[in-house]
């Protein structure tokens, strides 16, 4: 079932998405060569509470941390690991999101760690500006599927592949809620976007093959060739005007 919020509501999910943009941001000026991915973790559970708030994903279905931190090849679910230390030419993508007064935030960004490869730096932007693209035509009226077009167009066009095991979703009082929002579809068809609406957009979007692997530990998922990916996500709530994105950091 689509839940619809009301304005109060939405003020909520502001409040929780404000905090998400922050740690992300706060993950971002942190990374650095030699940093391990908990290190990482810490940073972004540590401005959580300190704001408040409860991260999203510690213990969310057993996860162990509070962020999926994804390094290169790992597309998301990476679990931190104090051994696991970031590397001058890595992308590492971070997935965070913040719960307080009853709502979720839940957004992710892919980051550079120093100088990377053009080919990986093209990667990331194509990632990031499909989802702006897809964020730029959310507004009452329209469907899931032409969100879902914007960004697999956007992506396949550039001769990148579109990941289809994982798809973005609604968010609310349930980190994860309806409707699906996947990356690829089709103009026209899917739910029907109402104003109040709060989804996840988040495309997954692989250098090679867009088949994944999920690793013996249940969670990490990893482009099966070996090459990179990039995620990037907002959680975007539906206005009259459009959308509005609440994971935005101040
Ligand atoms: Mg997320
Ligand atoms: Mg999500």
């Amino acid at each position: 079932m689509i839940t619809v919020k009301t304005s109060n509501e939405l003020l909520k999910m502001r409040k929780a998405g404000l905090i998400t943009g922050g740690a992300l941001r706060a993950a971002g000026s942190a990374i650095h060569e030699g940093m391990s991915t908990y290190d990482l973790d810490r940073v972004i559970h540590d401005y959580i509470v300190a704001h408040g708030a409860k991260p999203s994903f510690l213990h969310y279905n057993g996860f162990p941390a509070s962020a999926c931190i994804s390094v290169n090849d790992t597309v998301i679910h990476g679990i931190p690991s104090k051994t696991e230390k970031l590397k001058k030419g890595d992308i590492v993508s971070v997935d965070v999101g913040a719960y307080i007064d009853g709502y979720h935030g839940d957004s992710a960004k892919t980051f550079a760690v120093g100088e990377i490869s053009p080919e990986a730096q093209a990667l990331m932007d194509s990632t990031e500006q499909s989802l702006m693209a897809a964020i730029e035509i959310a507004k009452p009226g329209i469907r899931i599927g032409d969100i879902s077009h914007v960004v697999q167009e956007y992506n396949e066009s550039r001769g990148y592949s579109v990941v289809r095991q994982f798809v973005g979703h609604g968010v609310g009082r349930d980190l994860h809620e309806d409707p699906e929002v996947p990356n690829f579809g089709k103009e026209g068809h899917g739910p029907r976007i109402v104003v109040g609406m709060v989804i996840a957009i988040e495309p997954m979007i692989n250098e090679g093959t867009a088949r994944v692997n999920i690793l013996p530990d249940g969670w990490t998922v990893k482009t099966a060739d070996g090459k990179l990916s990039a995620h990037f996500e907002h959680t975007i709530a539906i206005t009259s005007g459009g959308a509005q994105i609440l994971t935005l950091p101040d």
